[in-house]
């Protein structure tokens, strides 16, 4: 069978079975005893309130007691396609499920991790339709709304720590509700009575937590609130509370503010790609980027954010930060060849040793000295004629700005070939300071 071959293989069996991308589990763990909260976000993928938060405290917060586990993308397949659920609403299938459904494996390994003795209090992230009002007031505030509320399924489950569920989301709101936007946000509980009132909500992740004696919530933070920032916000704010109420002791690195979560959720953050030795900066990377090589082996990427996948669509493919398309990689189909390790380059008239991977910056120039073997392509590079650029001195000004790989348009691949085999790269960045020039 030819690599093709297995490559349809591979995504026939994985669409017939199950879905394509898994969730993560980060696990923060302190090293000191104390109880374990496990957050679960992004079980409905068009309700990214859910999911960028679980995300920040993955890569951001510190925990000092106890322990705090974060499945920040549960229903992944969903998120990326910014979906409620792609196989169907992942929340209604907690009751009972069948072998064939494409959730069945993702449902099967969550319900481990709710059961998981360690495992004292379960959150499970939401951003629901309106705000929720015990009173009809208006369509959008009224019993049946579901934003800006903490969801219980019952007032208690007796004899259980932190079984108190009525008083302890009592609590928690109390205390979100100090920092507003606005009067409308303001956080209440809503029971929904599951046991003897609500048959769609017995099939949901929280009260399959409950009926085992687990306290589970779900907090809920509104769709008609469209900045995102402020959604995280709230999301956060209410984890916090629930951290204190479990006396779980936490740090992080900024304040919790509007500005500064916006700001961390530009930083899109960085994909790793081993077979390629690179590293991209999705920040800064375009939107479209041509002659990125890969293979036809099954694709192996890593990132510091956890809702970064990157995802084969017809003949490219697309790394998505969550709903977000960060950029369109359109692939340069070859075999890989392992063999190099270090070139030696002239970076602005220094000789130096650069391993391959390396994001090198440039002032002006930079040259690769040829290497016995190998063919060196900068891509961009216009000389007409030229086959391979070892050994020429390279400005910007010689290089195409539409085939730059960062929006700024002054970072350029450089790519290193042993006969058809690619045999990895390294970034150049042109220092931006124009007014240099
Ligand atoms: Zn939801």
């Amino acid at each position: 069978m030819n690599n093709r071959l297995l490559i349809l293989f591979f995504l026939c069996s994985s669409l017939l079975f199950g879905a394509n991308l898994h969730y993560s589990v980060i696990k923060k763990e302190s090293g000191k005893e104390g109880p374990t909260l496990l957050i679960v976000g992004g079980i409905h993928g068009d309700e990214p309130g859910g999911y960028f938060a679980p995300m920040l405290m993955a890569k951001h917060y510190k925990i000092e007691n106890g322990n705090v586990w974060i499945v920040p993308n549960l229903n992944f397949d969903s998120i990326v396609k910014n979906a409620r659920g792609t196989y169907g609403d992942m929340n209604r299938k907690f009751a009972k499920i069948e072998s064939k459904d494409k959730d069945f494996e993702i449902i099967a390994d969550i319900k481990k991790l709710l059961l998981h003795p360690k495992v004292d209090l379960t959150l499970n992230l939401h951003d629901g339709k309106g705000f929720y009002r015990d009173q009809t007031i208006n369509k959008d505030l009224n019993p049946k709304a579901w934003g800006q509320a903490t969801i219980i399924d019952q007032q208690q489950i007796a004899g259980t720590k932190f079984g108190n569920l009525a008083e302890i989301s009592k609590k928690v709101n109390k205390e979100t509700n100090v920092e507003l936007f606005e009067d409308m946000h303001v956080f209440n509980t809503k029971n929904t009575n599951t046991k003897t009132q609500d048959k769609q909500m017995q099939q949901s992740l929280t009260y399959f937590s409950i009926q085992n004696n687990k306290p589970a919530f779900a907090i809920e933070t509104s769709k008609n609130i469209t900045d995102l920032s402020q959604k995280v916000f709230y999301q956060l704010k209410t984890i916090e509370e629930f951290m204190n109420v479990m006396n779980i002791k936490y740090t992080r690195p900024f304040e919790l503010k509007k500005e500064t979560i916006k700001k961390l959720l530009e930083d899109d953050g960085i994909l790793e790609i081993p077979t390629t030795k690179i590293t991209l900066d999705l920040s800064t990377l375009k939107s479209y980027i041509k002659f990125f090589p890969m293979n036809k082996d099954k694709l192996v990427y890593s990132s510091n954010n956890p809702l970064v996948a990157v995802i084969k669509d017809k003949d490219e493919y697309k790394i998505m930060n969550g709903n977000i398309l960060i950029s369109r990689l359109k692939p340069d189909y070859t075999e890989f060849d392992n063999t190099l390790g270090t070139v030696f380059m002239s970076i602005d008239g220094i000789k130096s040793n650069v391993k391959i991977g390396t994001a090198i910056t440039v002032k002006k120039e930079f040259l690769v000295e040829p290497i016995k073997g190998y063919r060196i392509n900068v891509i961009g590079y216009s000389k007409a004629g030229v086959v391979s650029e070892a050994g020429i001195k390279i400005s910007e000004k010689e290089l195409i700005k539409s085939y730059a790989i960062d929006k700024a348009e002054d970072t350029y691949m450089v790519q290193f070939y042993k006969d058809k085999h690619f045999a990895g790269m390294l970034t150049v960045k042109f220092d931006n300071d124009k007014t240099t020039r």
